[in-house]
């Protein structure tokens, strides 16, 4: 947790700060709630997003930081890496813990993700109408920290 954001790292912060402003705020004219958003920051530059999908069948569900992994794979291919991934989910108030990423997300980013993947947690808070306050506390870890002696499948020669 006591890891430095890099240069790549601080930029993917303010793209998601901007981006989740005005996706909430058009959520908001629209009478919607805040979701929780993910930001992908591939190995090759690329920076994809994604929301939460959520259907009245809820075993369809698929979690935000999942939907921006498969983004960066439709617009890269497979062989993409995560080297960075933003999770910041709506909350109360400022001094409520940040959602942090299920373990089926944390499989997946470490699976596409390598040793080096850090995983960037925060929250934002909706204020009054159509204000935020964004990333009241930022969090880093290592994808590695969060998901330690991952599962990986048996290769047989
Ligand atoms: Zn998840």
């Amino acid at each position: 947790m006591a890891h430095d954001l890099t240069e790549d790292e601080e930029e993917l912060v303010s793209y998601a700060r901007e981006k989740i402003v005005e996706h909430a705020q058009k959520r908001w004219e629209e009478g919607l709630y805040d979701v929780l958003y993910a930001f992908v920051l591939s190995d090759n530059g690329g920076i994809y997003a994604g929301k939460p999908f959520e259907s009245n069948q809820p075993s369809f569900n698929v979690c935000a930081e999942r939907h921006a992994i498969n983004q960066m794979q439709y617009e890269e291919s497979e062989q993409a890496t995560v080297e960075a991934i933003l999770v910041a989910g709506p909350v109360p108030d400022e001094d409520h813990p940040e959602t942090m990423p299920c373990g089926a997300c944390r499989h997946a980013i470490n699976e596409f993700g390598d040793k080096d993947t850090t995983v960037i947690v925060s929250s934002f808070v909706r204020e009054r109408k159509g204000e935020w306050t964004m990333f009241p506390k930022i969090r880093v870890f290592t994808a590695r920290e969060l998901y330690p002696e991952s599962y990986k499948p048996v290769e047989w020669d």
